[in-house]
């Protein structure tokens, strides 16, 4: 299925960039502003097996990106000027917002000194058990297994099912399929458990990526130290929130925030939904969030910001810088709002 979605996606990229359409729709599509989300900003990987790909670009795509921005009219401006602007409903000009989920190393080696040159603030949401190295990165450790295997073994309903996984096509639709069934287990600690027995039983150490690819407390706090950046809360364990009980949500969000505050003497106020799509985030933790007094929360399901989420700035949408895309030529459509509002159905809110 992402296959399919991505298919359609870039078709719809296509006719947007060569209609001009994307021009057209803005005063429909383009609401007041956008949040860009990214996660990893790094140097192309050798390899064709890479399912999670679709969470990084190139330092030169990133580049073109933020360059094609401070030459546009829209204001690159912090949170708190995106919250400011919403409930003061000062609109007169377009915004975007540059955040990274998750507080990965490659946002301080390659994205921050683009960032720096170019004066743009950015949010950087930290999910604290990354930091603190305990995390369980699954997807990638579902990767790795699948990478190094030729066949796999795993017990589902109580039966032992084999799959084989030679081929790179076999690879990719493997993962595909496992991917989605372990984001439809019913609890999280079903889903970390499943990824836990196959990690060890094909040797991958599923604590070893945190160290390996996330900010060290002391790079964030280096980080935090310029007045361009804000640190937003991003969970402890990174849960798919929708799979947890109210208490566990409550104490995820609670938690992540005063380990923060502890760390770097600033409490934070806007926090990231992880996995953040309709399935991992909705009107309760929307509800939670909002009782813990949280400014902004951000989502990833896709969508400009209208005036419309002035009312509900604990489910912003936001627009993804996605690996996938990143042929240039994009880059405009995608600030435009007009390849989401595509993909939205032209609705301006969903926010339920
Ligand atoms: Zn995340």
């Amino acid at each position: 299925m992402p296959g399919l979605r991505n298919a359609i996606f870039r078709t719809a990229m296509e006719a947007l960039y060569f209609s001009g359409a994307h021009v057209l729709m803005r005063p429909l599509t383009g609401g007041v502003g956008t949040i860009l989300t990214l996660h990893h900003v790094r140097p192309p990987r050798p390899g064709r097996f890479q399912p999670n790909r679709l969470l990084e670009v190139t330092p030169y795509f990133f580049g073109r990106v933020i360059r094609k921005l401070r030459r546009s009219r829209v204001d690159l401006v912090s949170l708190d000027e995106m919250h400011r602007r919403m409930t003061e409903r000062d609109f007169s000009r377009r915004f975007v917002c540059v955040t990274f989920d998750d507080g990965y190393r490659d946002t301080l080696q390659h994205a921050y000194p683009v960032l720096k040159k170019y004066e743009v603030p950015f949010a950087l949401y930290v999910a604290t058990g990354f930091a603190d190295r305990v995390g369980e990165m699954w997807w990638l450790a579902l990767e790795a297994v699948i990478a190094k295997s030729k066949m796999i073994g795993l017990r589902i309903d109580g039966e032992d099912k084999f799959f084989e996984c030679r081929t790179v096509a076999e690879k990719r639709h493997l993962f595909d399929e496992l991917y989605w069934w372990l984001r439809r287990r019913k609890t999280e600690q079903e889903l970390r458990q499943v990824v836990r027995d196959l990690a060890a039983r094909h040797h991958v150490d599923i604590g070893a990526f945190c160290g390996e690819l996330c900010m060290t407390w002391q790079e964030i706090t280096e980080l935090a130290a310029d007045p361009l950046v804000t640190i937003g809360a991003h969970t402890v364990n990174h849960p798919i929130l929708a799979k947890l009980s109210d208490a566990e949500v409550r104490s995820e969000l609670q938690n992540s925030r005063a380990v923060i505050e502890a760390a770097l003497g600033r409490r934070p106020q806007h926090l990231a939904y992880p996995v953040g799509d309709n399935t991992s985030a909705a009107a309760r933790e929307f509800r939670i969030a909002a009782e813990l007094g949280y400014k902004t929360a951000v989502t990833t399901r896709p969508g400009a910001i209208f005036p419309e989420h002035a009312s509900h700035l604990l489910a912003l949408p936001r627009v993804s810088l996605n690996g996938e895309f990143q042929k240039p030529r994009y880059a405009r459509v995608l600030v435009s709002g007009a390849a989401t509002g595509l993909w939205n159905g032209f609705r301006r809110l969903n926010v339920a």
